[in-house]
């Protein structure tokens, strides 16, 4: 019996999402490289070249001083570089790799991945609140940290409300207690170069930095990345590989996809800065424009600073919204969420509120 070829859905309903439609060269340098495993760079060593190029570039776009000098690698996505900028914090703490009585201090809204990170590494994971606009509370955080703080995390773009922590003040909280600072960029980074936010290794003592290419940066998943400011944060999560050609390893997984690293040097030599400018601003404007659009119809609504709208819609609209096909979301409490990722067009926008119109009648 003929079965019909699986099609994988559109976007065009996606508004909950942060993951998007890849750059066309981004897709076909994936296709390409479907085969290849930088995890075993000695062997692929196109590949293993091409993840320097990979590293370089988001060096570039994170404004280290010195982009061939830093360190990082091409991850499966956030949660992968979140975990490993834990677990390169923990190994370089005093204690070392055995040390298990460590804590890493973040806002609570920090990503979920940070709470896998603390289980999976046995180390405290310390929340603490956020103010009254939803960024990181620096006095919450200075009291939270002491002697066994390993990592102090600061978010670029939080995932419910889109909000840039207070960067250079958590840095400068994190060196006074002789922690290391981490910022979480996975779906931001890709937008703050376009913004005057501080968030990079630029604007504060930043030692670690997470940036996700398979998010705002265009390209097919699986591509997050990792990036150090120096060596010595990969360094600490380098162990060894015998019988491979290459002595260590400082990943978390072993073979990897060579898709995920020659389509994010794709989109990038694509895109950066130019494609990647014009879709920031095209999406911080839809994001402006669907926020007054829904305040004039009564909606209380966060301010959107990056390109992601919330407002608190009754259950029974948002239900109906869902049955009527559009793929959106909730914060945590409740709120509905629009991520205008670059596959959400004004004329989308126009649809989604024309059906919201339809249900309030
Ligand atoms: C998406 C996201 C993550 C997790 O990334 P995955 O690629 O889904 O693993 C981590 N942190 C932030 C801020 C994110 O937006």
């Amino acid at each position: 019996m003929q079965r019909p070829e699986p099609e994988p859905q559109s976007f065009d309903r996606v508004l909950s999402s942060m993951c998007t439609e890849p750059h066309s060269d981004a897709r076909a340098a994936a296709e390409r490289f479907l085969a290849a495993n930088p995890g075993d760079p000695a062997t692929y060593e196109t590949v293993a070249a091409l993840e320097e190029r990979a590293v370089e570039r988001l060096a570039t776009l994170a404004e280290h001083p010195i982009p061939s000098d830093a360190a990082g690698y091409v991850t499966s996505g956030g949660t992968e570089a979140n975990v490993q900028a834990v677990r390169s914090a923990r190994n370089r703490h005093d204690g070392g790799r055995d040390d298990r009585g460590v804590n890493v201090v973040a806002p609570e809204s920090a990503h979920f991945s940070f709470t896998k990170a603390a289980e999976l590494l046995d180390v405290e994971l310390r929340t603490v609140p956020v103010d009254d606009d939803y960024r990181a509370d620096t006095d919450a955080v200075a009291a939270a940290v002491d002697d066994a703080t390993a990592l102090v995390v600061g978010v670029a773009g939080t995932t419910e409300y889109g909000r840039v922590d207070p960067i250079p003040e958590l840095a400068a909280i994190a060196a006074e207690a002789g922690a290391r600072f981490h910022v979480d960029a996975a779906w931001g980074g890709f937008v703050l170069p376009f913004t005057d936010h501080d968030w990079s290794f630029a604007d504060a003592a930043v030692d670690t930095l997470t940036i996700d290419p398979h998010k705002f940066g265009q390209a097919p998943v699986p591509a997050g990345g990792l990036l150090a400011r120096e060596d010595a944060a990969l360094d600490a999560l380098a162990v060894n590989t015998p019988y491979l050609e290459s002595r260590s390893q400082a990943t978390l997984t072993g073979t990897r996809s060579g898709a995920g690293v020659a389509g994010a040097v794709a989109a990038m030599d694509a895109l950066w800065p130019d494609g990647y400018r014009e879709a920031a601003d095209r999406a911080a404007d839809h994001a402006d424009w669907l926020a007054a659009e829904l305040a004039d119809r009564g909606y209380d609504v966060v301010d959107p600073e990056l390109p992601l709208v919330a407002a608190a819609v009754p259950e029974s609209e948002f239900a109906a919204l869902r049955d009527a096909g559009w793929k959106i979301s909730r914060t945590g409490t409740g709120e509905l969420r629009v991520v205008c990722m670059p596959h959400v067009t004004r004329s989308t926008l126009r649809a989604f509120l024309d059906d919201l119109d339809r249900i309030r009648g």
